[in-house]
């Protein structure tokens, strides 16, 4: 049975996170997975960049090109769990965030459209992400676990939080790195485990939004603010031969095929 985790970490820059030392597991990964760098689509911002990699559609149909959703068309661009569902409605499907509006129903958005995901959905911007990533994360374990859903998303943003308020090349943003590279262990833990004690066949796929600035903050088009990635990891050994040329709405396509 084919699975696929799709792990979301908003405003990493990927190689200054794996050169720090700082994110050991997104550093094996990287040894052992299909990657590329690519770039996302301005403006490099959450509500556009996020709609574009989980909806397969660029922002000409999504209509996101804020983080405010005013007349957002997500209604013509579902997200990958609701197009997974479309095909077969007997999946199982399941996303964990804490930025309302890609979860949270009652908010703007939201990027994941209301249906039968499960869904546990938090308030970071509330809150702060310190504490709704590790509520996300524990979760997601728990979830993956004991259900094992077909199809799945989690959604971290505690990177993205410590570039704005201390910048991208100071301590605390290499320790939300390090926090979330620790979730994500634990996660890749987990779809060992099934793989190896429940005969499941599991890709993990990374992808971040966007880049920072190194003094903190995103939304123009500098290489370091558009870096985005594409890691897709098979827990047993035969990592996707996808194209090398993939553009962040190749994504969704890529994850339906999988299954
Ligand atoms: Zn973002």
């Amino acid at each position: 049975m084919r699975k696929v985790l799709l792990v979301g970490i908003d405003g990493l820059i990927f190689h200054r996170a794996i050169n720090s030392g700082r994110a050991k597991k997104l550093a094996e990964l990287h040894q052992d997975s299909f990657f590329i760098d690519i770039e996302v689509d301005l403006p490099t911002i959450s509500g556009p960049s996020w709609s574009t990699l989980v909806t397969g559609k660029r922002q000409d149909i999504h209509k996101v090109v804020d983080n405010y959703f005013v007349e957002h068309n997500l209604k013509a661009a579902p997200d990958f769990l609701t197009q997974a569902l479309q095909i077969n409605n007997d999946l199982v499907t399941y996303a964990a965030a804490g930025w309302p509006p890609l979860i949270d129903p009652d908010d703007i958005g939201p990027v994941i459209a209301a249906g039968k995901h499960l869904r546990f959905a938090r308030d970071g911007e509330a809150n702060g992400y310190l504490k709704v990533d590790k509520e996300v994360a524990d979760h997601a374990l728990e979830t993956l676990k004991a259900i094992g859903p077909d199809l799945s998303f989690v959604y971290f943003c505690g990177v993205d939080e410590a570039g704005h308020r201390h910048g991208a090349i100071d301590q605390p943003y290499f320790d939300a790195i390090e926090r979330i590279d620790g979730y994500l262990n634990e996660l890749y833990e987990v779809l060992l485990h099934r793989t190896q004690e429940m005969n499941e066949d599991w890709l993990l796929v990374v992808v971040t939004d966007h880049g920072h600035r190194d003094e903190g903050g995103h939304g123009g088009d500098s290489p370091q603010e558009r870096a985005s990635f594409i890691l897709a990891h098979s827990i047993n050994g035969q990592h996707p031969n996808w194209p090398k040329d993939l553009a962040p709405y190749h994504l969704t396509e890529k994850l339906l095929e999988h299954l």
